[in-house]
C-alpha cells in the first residue's frame, strides 16, 4: 500500500463504548452469584433462567458502583433514572430483551483527563454512563450437532461508558482504556481485567480530512478484548478508511468484527441491517430514585482518586512523581504508609524503604504489602534504629526484617537485641578489631603512609567484616585514620 501521503492529509476520529463488568457478589437482578469461573449453569435461578412469572429486583450495590466511577469522571449523576428493554432475540439471552438504560442512564456528560507519551494532557468527554445486564454465552466449538449455551454470566452487572468522539489517535484511546482499568481497581468497582473479559470496548472510527470540522461516517468494531488489539483495530480501519475514501468510495456506516490473528476488520452488518430494539421502559422495575442523603454518602466513602493521591505525595514530600504514582496507584500501599508515618522520625527514609528495597522484597515473593509479615509500626521501629545508627541499613533489610516475619514478639529493638545485631558502639571493640586489620594488612598500612589513600577503603571493609557488619562505617573510618596519623 503506498498511502503514505493521504493518510498524512486525514485524521481520526473516534469514541469508545467501554463496558465494565461490576465485582459485586450477586447479579444486577437477582440473588444468583455473580463469579467467574463456575461449572456452566450453576449460577442461575428463575430470574437468570427468565422462568415466566419471574421478577427483577435491583441490587444496590451495582447502584453505588457505578455513582463511584460517575464521580471520578466528573459526570452529573440522574438522581432519578430508570430501566428500558432492549428486545431482540438470541439463544444467551432466555427473555427474549436485555435489561438496559437508554433515554435516562445513570451519569451524564463527565470527562476525563489523560496524559500522553510526550508529557501533555488530553480532555475526553464521557457522554454516559449507563447500568445494565450481560448475555449469556452461547459455545459453539464444543459439540459437533449442538451450540451450549451457559447462563451463568446472563444477569452479571455491567456498566457501559460512552465517551464523545474526541480520541484523535491510537495513542488517546489506549491511554483512556488505561486510565478508566486504573479508576475501576482503584475505586472497587471492578476487577478491570481484560483477558477476562471484564473489561471490553467497541471502538466507534472515521476519518475527515485535516481542518475539517465535520465528522465522517463511523464504523463501529465490537469486542475489543486487549489494549493492543484496541490499537491494532483503530490503525487498520484508519488505513482502510483513507484508502476507500482516496479511491473515491464512501464509507458505509457498519458494524465489525475485529480478527485478531489478522489484524484487519471483517464487516458484521450495515446499518440497514441493523436490529431495531423498540428501546421501551421496563414495567417490571421501578426508577431509580438516588436520594441526597444516599449520593452524599457514596461520595464520603469516595477514596481520594490516584491524580490527587500522587500530587498531594510530591508537595507533602517532595519525592518524585514515579515515586507518588507508587503510592497512588496501590491503596494498600498508601494505607501502609499512613499506619507507619506517625512512628518514623524520618519521613523520607519511610518513603525511600517502601519503594526501594521493601518493594524488592515483595516482588520477589510476588506478594501485596497487604500480605507482608512486617507491620508498619514494626516497620518504622526498624527504620528508626537505622536512623539512630544503631543498625545498619542492610542488616536491618537482610536480617532484622526475615526475624520480624518469624518471630511472635512485637519489640522490634528487643529483638534485634537478643539476636545480636544492633551496632557494637562499643569502641574498645572496634579497637581491637581495627588492630586486627591493620596488622594483617601491615604491607598496604606502609603503602598509605606513603600516599596511597586508597588502600583506606581495604581496612574499613576488614574491620566491618570482623564485626559481622554490625558497625557504623563512618565511625570505623574515624577510628581507623586517627590510628593511621
Ligand atoms: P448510537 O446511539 O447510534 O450508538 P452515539 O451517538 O451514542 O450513537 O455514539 C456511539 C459512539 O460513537 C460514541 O462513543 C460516540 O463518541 C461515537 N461516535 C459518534 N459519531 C462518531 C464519528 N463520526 N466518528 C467516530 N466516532 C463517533
Ligand atoms: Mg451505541
Amino acid at each position: 500500500m503506498s498511502l503514505g501521503t493521504s493518510e498524512n492529509n486525514y485524521e481520526l476520529v473516534s469514541g469508545l463504548e467501554i463496558h465494565v463488568q461490576l465485582n459485586t457478589n450477586t447479579k444486577i437482578f437477582s440473588a444468583d452469584s455473580a463469579s467467574f469461573g463456575a461449572l456452566p449453569n450453576q449460577n442461575i435461578s428463575t430470574v437468570s433462567l427468565a422462568l415466566p412469572g419471574s421478577l427483577p429486583k435491583l441490587n444496590k450495590e451495582v447502584v453505588a458502583k457505578a455513582v463511584r466511577i460517575g464521580l471520578a469522571l466528573n459526570c452529573t449523576i440522574n438522581q432519578i433514572n430508570h430501566f428500558d428493554r432492549k428486545n431482540y432475540f438470541y439463544a444467551d439471552l432466555p427473555k427474549g430483551y436485555q435489561i438496559t438504560q437508554d433515554s435516562q442512564p445513570i451519569c451524564i456528560n463527565g470527562f476525563l483527563e489523560v496524559e500522553l507519551a510526550d508529557g501533555s494532557t488530553k480532555k475526553i468527554g464521557i457522554n454516559r454512563i449507563h447500568l445494565e445486564e450481560d448475555a449469556g454465552k452461547s459455545i459453539h466449538d464444543q459439540d459437533e450437532n449442538y451450540s451450549l449455551v451457559d447462563l451463568n454470566r446472563a444477569g452479571v452487572p455491567l456498566i457501559e461508558i460512552v465517551t464523545e468522539p474526541d480520541i484523535r489517535s491510537a495513542e488517546e484511546a489506549s491511554a483512556l482504556l488505561t486510565e478508566i482499568r486504573k479508576l475501576v481497581r482503584h475505586l472497587n468497582v471492578s476487577d478491570g481485567n481484560m483477558e477476562e473479559g471484564s473489561l471490553r470496548c467497541d471502538a466507534n472510527i472515521s476519518i475527515r480530512p485535516k481542518n475539517a470540522t465535520d465528522f465522517g461516517t463511523r464504523c463501529e468494531v465490537k469486542n475489543l478484548n486487549s489494549m493492543r488489539n484496541v490499537r491494532r483495530a483503530m490503525d487498520f480501519e484508519f488505513s482502510r478508511q483513507v484508502e476507500v475514501v482516496s479511491a473515491g468510495g464512501k464509507i458505509i456506516q457498519s458494524t465489525l468484527n475485529f480478527d485478531a490473528d489478522k489484524g484487519t476488520t471483517s464487516p458484521m452488518r450495515t446499518k440497514e441491517e441493523a436490529n431495531d430494539y423498540r428501546y421501551f421502559a421496563d414495567p417490571d422495575l421501578p426508577p431509580v430514585s438516588i436520594s441526597d442523603a444516599w449520593l452524599a454518602e457514596i461520595k464520603s466513602l469516595m477514596p481520594a482518586l490516584p491524580n490527587e493521591i500522587w500530587r498531594q505525595m510530591v508537595a507533602d514530600f517532595g519525592i518524585s512523581k514515579a515515586d507518588a504514582a507508587l503510592f497512588a496507584e496501590d491503596l494498600s500501599l498508601l494505607a501502609y504508609f499512613n499506619r507507619a508515618l506517625p512512628n518514623v522520625k524520618n519521613k523520607k527514609s519511610l518513603i525511600n524503604w517502601l519503594v526501594g528495597p521493601v518493594r524488592a522484597i515483595l516482588s520477589e515473593r510476588g506478594i501485596s504489602i497487604a500480605n507482608f509479615g512486617v507491620k508498619p509500626e514494626q516497620l518504622a521501629e526498624a527504620l528508626n534504629l537505622v536512623d539512630e545508627k544503631k543498625l545498619t541499613q542492610q542488616i536491618a533489610i537482610q536480617q532484622l526484617l526475615p526475624a520480624i516475619e518469624n518471630h511472635d514478639t512485637e519489640d522490634v529493638v528487643k529483638l534485634a537485641e537478643s539476636l545480636n545485631l544492633l551496632i557494637s558502639t562499643n569502641s574498645d571493640d572496634l579497637d581491637g578489631y581495627i588492630d586486627e586489620a591493620l596488622q594483617k594488612y601491615s604491607q598496604q598500612v606502609e603503602a598509605y603512609k606513603k600516599g596511597k589513600k586508597g588502600v583506606l577503603g581495604l581496612f574499613v571493609g576488614e574491620v566491618m567484616k570482623l564485626a559481622k557488619g554490625k558497625a557504623d562505617a563512618k565511625k570505623i573510618n574515624e577510628l581507623i585514620l586517627e590510628k593511621l596519623k
